[in-house]
C-alpha cells in the first residue's frame, strides 16, 4: 500500500548510505506485510549523528538501524542499552519510545542466525575469527553466547586482537597475522570479519588444505557475494556461509522492533539481495 500520513516510520543512518541494501529489503517486507510504513536511508555526517538521533527520537519515528561510522555514537546517545550492545561497544539498532532512546546490537544474533539458517552449529568446535573491528566484536560476542568451546583470533594489528580478547574472549588464543594459518588446525568455523575481499580490494588468502574437511568458512563481506575467501574454501570442499546471511539476520529483529511483527516468510530475502548485487547482464 502507499504510505499515508499515519505511516509508521523507520530508517537507516550512515555515511555513506547510498550503497545500503537495507531500504530495499525493508521495503519488500513492508509491502509483503501490507504495512502503512516507510523505511528511509539517511546520510548523516559523523558530527551531526547524536543531534540527529535525539531529534528523531522526539518524532513519530519508531527507530533506526545504524551503520558506519555511527555505531559508537548510537551507543553514546542512548538512554537504555542492551547487554549485547554494552558488551560489544557498538549499537546497530536504535528504537524510540516516548522520547527514550534504546540501543541494541543485532549484528551478533544476525551472525548466529546466518549460521543456523545454513545448518551450521557454531558450538561444534573451535572457531577462528579473522579481524578485530566492529564486525569481529559482534561475531566474537555471538560465538561466546553460543558456547563455542575455543575462540582463536588473528588480526593485522595484534594489539587490536588483544583488546578484543580482553573485552570479550579472555581465553582466546591470538595468532600473529602472518601465522594465521596455524589457527586452522582442528578448527570447525573460520570467519572473515576483516574488510579484505570487499570489491576492489585484495582477497583474504588462507591455506585451506590445513583445515579439517568439515570446516565451515563464513564471510562478513557480501560485496561481492562470492569473495576469494569463500571461493578458495569451497574449492577445497569446505562449507561456506556468505555475508548476506548476517545482513538479513540483523535486519529481521530490527523490522520486528520497528513494526511489531515478524518479516513475512514468503519473501526470499537472500534471493532478493543477491539479485541486486549480481544483476543479470
Ligand atoms: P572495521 O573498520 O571496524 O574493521 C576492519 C577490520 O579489517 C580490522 O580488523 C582491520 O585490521 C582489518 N583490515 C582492514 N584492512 C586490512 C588489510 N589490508 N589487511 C588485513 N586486515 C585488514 O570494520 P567492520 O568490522 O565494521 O567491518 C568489517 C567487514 O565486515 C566489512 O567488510 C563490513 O562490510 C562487514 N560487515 C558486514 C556485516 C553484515 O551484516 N554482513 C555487518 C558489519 C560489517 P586492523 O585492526 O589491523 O586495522
Amino acid at each position: 500500500m502507499k504510505p499515508t500520513g499515519a505511516a509508521q516510520m523507520a530508517g537507516v543512518a550512515g555515511d555513506p548510505i547510498a550503497h545500503s541494501l537495507s531500504p530495499s529489503l525493508m521495503a519488500a517486507w513492508i509491502e509483503a506485510a501490507g504495512l502503512d510504513a516507510i523505511y528511509s536511508p539517511f546520510r548523516i555526517a559523523r558530527s551531526d549523528a547524536e543531534t540527529f538521533f535525539r531529534a528523531l527520537a522526539q518524532t513519530q519515528c519508531a527507530g533506526l538501524n545504524v551503520t558506519l561510522p555511527h555505531k559508537q555514537s548510537a551507543l553514546a546517545v542512548a538512554d537504555q542499552v542492551s547487554p549485547a550492545a554494552r558488551a560489544i561497544g557498538a549499537a546497530n539498532l536504535l528504537t524510540f519510545r516516548d522520547g527514550i532512546i534504546h540501543a541494541d546490537n543485532t549484528d551478533a544474533t544476525g551472525f548466529l542466525s546466518a549460521l543456523l539458517a545454513r545448518g551450521v552449529e557454531p558450538a561444534r568446535g573451535p572457531a577462528l575469527v579473522l579481524g578485530a573491528g566492529g564486525a569481529a566484536r559482534a561475531i566474537v560476542y555471538a560465538l561466546g553466547q553460543a558456547g563455542v568451546p575455543e575462540i582463536r583470533l588473528s588480526n593485522r594489528s595484534r594489539s587490536n586482537a588483544a583488546d578484543l580478547a580482553r573485552d570479550l574472549a579472555p581465553n582466546a588464543r591470538i595468532h600473529d597475522w602472518d601465522d594465521r594459518d596455524q589457527g586452522l588446525d582442528g578448527v570447525a568455523l573460520v570467519v572473515n570479519a576483516t574488510s579484505l575481499g570487499l570489491s576492489g580490494g585484495s582477497d583474504l588468502a588462507m591455506d585451506w588444505h590445513r583445515a579439517p574437511a568439515d570446516t565451515v568458512a563464513a564471510d562478513s563481506v557480501y560485496k561481492p557475494l562470492q569473495t576469494g575467501f569463500l571461493r578458495d574454501a569451497a574449492a577445497c570442499g569446505l562449507g561456506t556461509v556468505d555475508g548476506l546471511g548476517m545482513l538479513i539476520g540483523q535486519a529481521r529483529p530490527s523490522f520486528e522492533a520497528f513494526f511489531g511483527i515478524s518479516p513475512p516468510e514468503r519473501i526470499d530475502a537472500h534471493a532478493l539481495l543477491q539479485a541486486m548485487l549480481e544483476p543479470a547482464s
